[in-house]
């Protein structure tokens, strides 16, 4: 049998991150995978399904890794050999880190095109998911994404002084009129403004230039936690307009009775 050359020669090492994956035809799947060379792309992965597949374990749900395989800006991509790869191992046991980061991947997916090099997008992504698997708050680093990802949305709220005088001393609210803050001498320009206390204006302008790569620890109360949302929700709600499934499912999620004590589900194998 001879083996197809060109596939060889355009052969090269990657990495990548398993954002979801889907059947195709009885023993094959599609992978979309995010990857740090061309972006997020659809792999078709022969036989992964099969008994004593090699690629299969290596494109699990919640997976990341080094893979060789042709990728193609047009078409499907292929991956010839799994190098190295490793699940988020507590992503996969928590039912709520998973719903998060199913939630994260599925957000830069609607953000970004396919088949695309996404610059730092990959490493933050990266760096996400591996501190909600190390214990960070899933929530907060979702909210962190949210924020940063407003940007690729057409949406660049104003967080570093008031959109209308340019101050940055006094106290400042949220206004979807002028996306950004307003300053407490305007906030007669915008009867609708949110009225954010101003720790949830800390954080929201925090996250707005806060690296990954820098995040230790960040101590949020419960009640700034819910502002956080509430007032990421209202953003993306009337400035995105954004209906994904996995943040409907956060959502149900919280109005679960907090303390119900869930077996923990490994497999939200889902894509939008
Ligand atoms: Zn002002």
């Amino acid at each position: 049998m001879i083996r197809g050359v060109d596939k060889v020669a355009t052969s090269q090492e990657f990495n990548g991150i398993i954002m979801y994956r889907r059947d195709y035809k009885e023993r094959d799947l599609l992978v979309k995978i995010l990857t740090d060379q061309i972006g997020k792309t659809m792999f078709m992965v022969k036989d992964a399904k099969k008994r004593g597949s090699r690629i299969g374990p290596g494109v699990l749900p919640n997976t990341h890794g080094r893979y060789a395989g042709s990728l193609n800006q047009t078409g499907m991509s292929f991956i010839n050999a799994v190098l190295d790869a490793e699940q988020y191992f507590t992503i996969s046991q928590d039912i709520f880190k998973n719903a998060y980061a199913t939630y994260i991947l599925a957000l830069l997916d609607s953000a970004y095109q396919d088949n695309q090099p996404l610059g730092h997008w990959f490493e933050i992504i990266s760096n996400a998911l591996t501190l909600i698997d190390e214990g960070a708050d899933e929530q907060i680093i979702a909210n962190i994404i949210e924020i940063q990802l407003l940007s690729a949305f057409g949406v660049q709220p104003e967080w570093r002084q008031c959109v209308v005088c340019g101050r940055n001393d006094l106290p400042f609210d949220y206004s979807m009129k002028y996306n950004g803050l307003i300053c407490q001498q305007h906030f007669s320009m915008d009867l609708h403004r949110l009225h954010l206390d101003q720790k949830t204006i800390f954080f929201l302008r925090q996250f707005s230039v806060i690296k990954m790569d820098q995040i230790n620890n960040i101590n949020v109360s419960d009640v700034t936690k819910k502002n956080l949302r509430i007032v990421i929700d209202q953003i993306y709600d009337e400035s995105v307009g954004l209906k994904l499934k996995s943040k409907k499912f956060i959502d149900e999620m919280d109005s679960w009775s907090d303390k119900l004590t869930l077996k923990p589900r490994t497999n939200i194998d889902k894509p939008e």
